[in-house]
């Protein structure tokens, strides 16, 4: 039931198959062992992916896709805010101010802009209240990143009650954005559209299905890389710069690994970011290894929202200029009442499914899957198309693979062959 559900749900990162050239390079990087390379073209299980965009990043040749919405999009509403994430702010070289960006997107099509760092003080508020409460053992797992819940979700479930049960900034931002929109506009909720700008496809995914709320408030997600295009042209007209900004500097933090975490001011903390380097810690916490540990801020993205592939300019220059832009801020002040910040529901367990249905053919098939391993070079080389020699066994098991696609089996079994010729020339030779 549960394989069936997670079949069911939405994804941002697809493939171009025409562009595909079956190199494995994503197949290689991707943390969920999701992707298989079969007839020379890549393949993503749907039920393993978690939207994390790494094979996106890592693909030599753009056959990695990001559904999202666009431009166009804009003409269902009759009022349109741009939901500004701080990572946003550091993708402009040579712009010493945020109010210039803020006031650019308004000469593209946007009628108001909103920065998410507002929802980033009013979350960083909440979670000091849950951290005062400390209803549980060890530590507590930031929600922010919407990959990481995934991650979770698909290989960590036991450590799904540390996740802060709370809401993204982006999510709190749209709340507030919307009730001042209305306020201001004397529309209808309806009529508002609020759209995000985004350095990640998890976001995409976030918004279109979100996993823990019952809907999300934001009306759509653009990519960063779409805006800038527009934006970057823009901002060479801007002739009169608006006050747009009122963020503080512990909202514009969020933007890069380490941010949430200042903002906090908590000292015994992990901060870890790269989503590979998210999974060796979150086996460690498997482990019991850091109980004592008070918060744990995971981030799937290398240095943080800033190093989202759906961004354009390197994280590390990013995180930079937005050093630079926010020196001169006050911490900043949350400021949303009845706001609503927790999760509607729980962020179920979404297991892959099982290689079987009934419990004893499961075991034996788990016993053949051994077995295949053990007859495996267990170099995890991934010519088989197949990211390791487990997932290979385990692909042959599901019949999904078979076992002459290793070229090493298949080079034993053509010597084997080779001999039975050479044995029965011999004999017909007697
Ligand atoms: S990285 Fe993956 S999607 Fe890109 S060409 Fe290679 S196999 Fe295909
Ligand atoms: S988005 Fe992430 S989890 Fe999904 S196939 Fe790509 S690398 Fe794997």
């Amino acid at each position: 039931m549960a394989s069936e559900k997670r079949e069911l749900l939405y994804h941002s990162v697809c493939l171009e198959e025409g562009d595909c050239k079956g190199c494995t390079t994503c197949m290689r990087y991707c943390p969920t062992q999701a992707i298989r390379v079969q007839n020379g073209k890549a393949k993503i299980i749907r039920e393993k992916c978690i939207d994390c965009g790494e094979c996106v990043r890592r693909c030599p040749y753009h056959a990695k896709r990001v559904v999202s919405d666009n431009f166009y999009t804009l003409k269902s509403f009759k009022h349109n805010i741009a939901l500004v994430a701080p990572a946003f702010c550091g993708q402009f070289s040579k712009v010493t101010n945020i109010d210039l960006i803020l006031t650019g997107l308004k000469k593209i099509g946007f009628d108001d802009v909103f920065e998410v760092a507002r929802g980033a003080e009013v979350i960083t508020a909440k979670t000091k209240e849950i951290l005062a409460e400390k209803n549980h053992e060890g530590p507590y797992i930031s929600s922010a990143c919407p990959a990481v819940v995934r991650l979770i979700a698909v290989k960590f479930p036991s450590l799904s009650d540390m996740v802060i049960p709370l809401t993204s900034p982006m999510e709190a931002a749209a709340q507030m954005a919307r009730r001042e929109a209305m306020e201001k506009t004397g529309l209808e909720d309806d009529e508002i559209g609020v759209f995000f700008i985004s350095p990640c496809p998890a976001k995409v995914t976030a918004v279109k299905q979100p996993l823990a709320l019952d809907k999300s408030s934001v009306s759509g997600v653009i990519p960063v890389k779409d805006v800038y295009m527009k934006l970057v042209h823009a901002l060479k007209s801007v002739d009169k710069i608006e006050k747009l900004s009122v963020s503080g500097k512990d909202g514009i933090r969020w933007a890069r690994s380490g941010g949430e975490t200042e903002a906090l001011g908590i000292k015994n903390y992990i901060a870890v970011d790269g989503i590979h380097n998210v999974i060796k810690m979150l086996e460690e916490l498997e482990d019991e290894k850091l109980n004592n540990i008070e918060f744990i801020e995971a981030l799937a993205c290398t240095s943080g929202c800033t190093g989202g592939p759906l961004n354009v300019e390197n994280e590390f220059v990013a995180n930079s200029r937005i050093r630079n832009l926010t020196e001169h801020l006050e911490k900043g002040e949350a400021k949303g009442e009845n706001l609503s910040l927790m999760w509607d529901k729980k962020v179920e367990y979404e297991p892959f499914s099982p290689l079987d249905t009934d419990i004893n053919k499961a075991l034996t098939k788990m016993q053949q899957l051994e077995e295949i391993y053990a007859r495996l070079p267990q170099l995890d080389c991934g010519s088989c198309g197949s990211p390791s020699c487990r997932d290979f066994a385990e692909d042959i098991v599901r019949g999904k693979a078979q076992e002459r696609d290793c070229i090493f089996r298949l080079r034993e079994k053509i010597e084997v062959l080779a001999k039975e010729i050479e044995e029965l020339g011999k004999m017909i030779k007697e």
